[in-house]
């Protein structure tokens, strides 16, 4: 591990070797200022290095409304939200609302008051554009995925209730061969279901041989009789 490394391995990775010279910061790069100032600062911090205490149950009076007697603007761990105007953020959108500051300068407040000595106004490394590039490209890699889940996820549920409902109405003698040996394949549904609810390499088991999965869905579909599929 880097000497320099800390706060959210996420939010910094370390894309270059220590001795490869293009490390800055004791070896790493930093990939995006407003999430690393977000993971370093809390809002409850900021506020109370501003001067506004926080009650036990993280609740201050709100600057941006007059008149908060009962303190109306609750402090999350990655954001607050005023109960009062409306007004909410993360802790770089309080800042910049508190001493009306553009997002960067916001930032900029943060790092200084902090004394977090970030290196924000160097231009990013060739390192740093790549990095941040790729993230940007894992963003969309993920949000298509969390889409696939979502689909996949309604296709199993109706599938299975759909099934769930004609097994339970209709007695066994009525299934064709064929029918029973697809409606016997419900269990496999109620376990990729879990794995979609389940953890990344749970729900990646399912991605894999989601081809088969669809085709033993229509194959449930299509021996569940009509009436059962009527709403
Ligand atoms: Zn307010």
């Amino acid at each position: 591990m880097h000497p320099g490394w800390s706060g959210n391995p996420d939010a910094i990775r370390c894309v270059a070797p220590l001795d490869g010279g293009k490390c800055r910061e004791a070896g790493f790069v930093m990939l995006d200022p407003f999430r690393e100032i977000k993971t370093r600062v809390t809002p409850a911090e900021a506020a109370r290095h501003y001067g506004y205490e926080p009650s036990r149950s993280g609740f201050v009076s709100c600057p941006f409304h007059s008149g908060d007697r009962t303190p109306s603007l609750k402090l999350y761990s990655d954001g607050w939200t005023c109960f009062g105007c409306g007004a909410g953020g993360s802790v770089i959108d309080f800042v910049g609302k508190l001493f009306d500051l553009a997002p960067l300068d916001a930032v900029r407040k943060l790092n200084a008051d902090f004394s977090l000595g970030l290196p924000l106004d160097q231009p990013p490394t060739r390192a740093e554009r790549e990095a941040a590039q790729k993230r940007r490209e894992e963003a969309v890699v993920y949000g298509d995925f969390q889409r696939w889940r979502e689909d996949m996820t309604r296709l199993l549920s109706e599938t299975y209730r759909l099934g769930w409902l004609a097994l339970r109405d209709m007695p066994e003698s009525l299934w064709l061969p064929g029918e029973v040996e697809a409606i016997r394949l419900l269990p496999a549904l109620e376990h990729w279901l879990d794995s979609l609810g389940g953890d990344f390499e749970n729900q990646m088991q399912v991605f894999r041989k989601r081809k088969g999965v669809r085709k033993i869905c229509r194959r449930i579909l299509k021996s569940i009789p009509e009436r059962f599929k009527e709403v």
